[in-house]
């Protein structure tokens, strides 16, 4: 049986924009939101997506600045190491 938190969150950060877009299927969507409510990192994660879409106005491609993204992907990481 899967659990339902099986989403690593270097994955969670790939489906973030696709989560924003409404782009998930019914499953993958509550996948992502269990992952979110057991995991700091990911929410801080989606609140700075949503605060850089809020000030460019849209969501791009370069919606997230990639040295955001590495800082969480390092965030993540020392956070499993804990
Ligand atoms: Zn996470």
């Amino acid at each position: 049986m899967t659990p339902p938190t099986d989403l690593t969150c270097r994955e969670m950060v790939e489906l973030v924009n696709d989560y924003l877009e409404g782009g998930l299927a019914a499953g993958e969507r509550a996948r992502f939101e269990a992952h979110l409510s057991v995991c700091d990192p990911c929410t801080t994660y989606l609140a700075q997506v949503r605060e850089t879409i809020r000030l460019a106005g849209r969501l791009t491609e370069e919606s997230v600045p990639s040295e955001v993204r590495d800082e969480l992907l390092r965030a993540f990481r020392s956070w499993k190491d804990a």
